[in-house]
């Protein structure tokens, strides 16, 4: 059953929903049945820019940015209050958008709220610092100041959270937006506007453009009214927005994607790997930009772990957001499902071993919908596609090596270098190797979870600008965030039965 009818205005704009001005509307899919969803508005270049121009008007004025930082959080406490109040509506309207299963839109709307309550608390605690001159004769001070016009482009597999990540700390510094999110998946961003503008937000500060890249995120990028661009995305995608943006030099943050590494020793707890193996890569059907996606096992265990990971791959459920027994979900597009079957089928013409999956699931519950079946890929060899490109989709390829230099070399030859993993049951050799990879995010005996607190960046092209606003040494580091479970075990996410 459609969760609402929006065709009629959803674009917000100055504080007002508007239709597009060309009248064009989008219909959205369920990824898991093809049921229509929703209708929503499509923007184009003239609503985009009409959403800029409030946007510098309502920053250039001056009242939004010079209001008091301690308002601003609490106006972020009053969203995380009304996400929390909204959240059954919220969930069902991200899975209904993405075919997620409900429990994990669920545990989405936790982490956005908390999120919107992290920024609300740190709103006003950090505002400059004092520097000493040297001298009774002078004073000096350095002070935080918002960018300006923040242009915010999102992607589809955590629709909200993506959101979340912008809108939150742009509201705390004081800045203005433009959101335009992934035409795929627009419900909860318009949600998310009703929320904020019953939180209190002042017409102008928020707006919301709905509408594809080419059209409308392209306006974002290149306008010489944005002073930054904040992306989440893929890779060539934020090579287009870099290029877009570099006429008007404006500030650029990009969030791309990962090709990541889950580097599991012969050491490690055998039950324990097994089970984040399968929880890194299947998890959302692998649309996730920190998927373990790379198995890369020692030699002595590969045999065993990768016949037990195939044994419970082939377990899996797979069904649509509201089955009770489904474990994991739909693709998010038709067009998204083919590009991970040409990604599978070049991986094995250039000499992969399929071990399981490889293709759409039989039955008539799957379809309509975009469903593929976990995947693994066994042998596959350093340099080839399945190693370098990111399918994003429930795919796991497997390498092997020898030993701890080995496996670093191996994991760190990537031009991605989002986040990995490391299983081991020897404690200083996970230090060692986690010191090691070059990724923005490291987990040991763990894989997935991150803190709102914690830096969350890539290192190489999986990303740029996470130092911006900050002090120290600024661009000349990297920000890795290295998480260890001190009480590591299976997680039983897939039951495996
Ligand atoms: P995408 O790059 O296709 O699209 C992302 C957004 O960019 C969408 O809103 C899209 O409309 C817009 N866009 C597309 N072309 C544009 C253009 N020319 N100008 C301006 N905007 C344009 O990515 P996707 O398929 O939506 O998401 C999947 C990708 O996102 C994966 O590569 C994944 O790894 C990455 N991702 C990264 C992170 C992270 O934190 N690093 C998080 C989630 C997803």
């Amino acid at each position: 059953m459609p969760h609402a009818d929006n065709s009629a205005a959803t674009l917000f704009i100055d504080g007002e929903w508007r239709t597009a001005a060309g009248g064009q509307t989008r219909q959205i899919h369920s990824p898991a049945d093809g049921t229509l969803v929703t209708t929503v508005a499509e923007a184009g270049r003239s609503d985009a820019e009409q959403a800029v121009a409030a946007a510098r008007r309502t920053f250039d004025d001056g009242v939004w940015s010079s209001s008091s930082a301690w308002d601003r959080g609490d106006l972020l406490l009053r969203v995380a209050d009304i996400l929390v109040r909204d959240k059954a509506e919220f969930a069902r309207a991200e899975s209904l958008d993405t075919g997620k299963r409900l429990v994990e839109s669920e545990f989405d709307m936790d982490d956005i709220a908390a999120c919107f309550r992290y920024f609300g608390k740190l709103a006003g605690t950090d505002s400059g610092r004092v520097v000493d001159t040297g001298t009774p004769d002078a004073i000096s001070r350095v002070q935080y100041e918002p960018v300006g016009v923040c242009g915010m482009i999102t992607p589809w597999n955590f629709p909200l959270l993506q959101v979340a990540w912008k809108v939150a700390p742009a509201i705390a510094a004081g800045d203005t937006f433009v959101l335009k999110p992934s035409e795929l998946t627009p419900s909860t961003a318009i949600l998310l506007m009703r929320a904020l503008a019953e939180a209190g937000l002042p017409a102008g500060v928020g707006n919301l453009v709905l509408g594809t890249g080419a059209e409308v995120g392209s306006v974002l990028a290149e306008h010489p009214d944005v002073d930054l661009v904040s992306f989440t995305g893929g890779l060539h995608t934020g090579r287009t927005i870099s290029a877009l943006a570099a006429p008007t030099v404006k500030k650029v943050a990009l969030e791309l994607g990962g090709k990541n590494p889950n580097v599991v020793f012969a050491d490690a707890n055998f039950d324990t790997a097994v089970d984040f193996a399968l929880t890194a890569i299947f998890l959302h059907s692998g649309q996730v930009c920190s998927a373990g996606a790379r198995l890369i096992v020692q030699d002595e265990l590969h045999d065993a772990l990768v016949d037990e990971i195939v044994r419970k791959a082939e377990q899996i459920r797979i069904g649509g957001p509201f089955d009770d027994d489904a474990e994991t979900g739909p693709l998010i597009s038709a067009g998204h499902l083919h590009k991970v079957e040409e990604y599978v089928a070049t991986s094995v013409a250039e000499g992969a071993v399929l071990r399981t999956g490889g293709a759409r699931p039989d039955g008539e519950r799957y379809a309509a919908g975009h469903f593929y079946l976990p995947t693994v890929l066994d042998e596959v060899q350093q340099g080839s596609h399945a190693v370098t490109e990111e399918s994003f989709g429930p795919v796991l390829t497997v390498e092997r090596f020898t030993d701890e230099d080995d496996a670093v070399r191996i994991a760190n030859d990537t031009h991605y270098g989002l986040a990995g993993a490391v299983f081991t049951g020897e404690a200083a050799k996970a230090q060692r190797v986690a010191n090691r990879l070059r990724h923005g995010t490291v987990w040991i005996n763990d894989f997935h979870p991150y803190l709102p607190q914690a830096e969350w960046g890539g290192f190489k092209q999986s990303g740029i600008g996470r130092e911006l606003g900050r002090g120290g040494l600024g661009e000349y580091q990297e920000a890795k965030h290295v998480y260890q479970n001190l009480r590591p075990g299976p997680q039983h996410w897939f039951s495996g039965e």
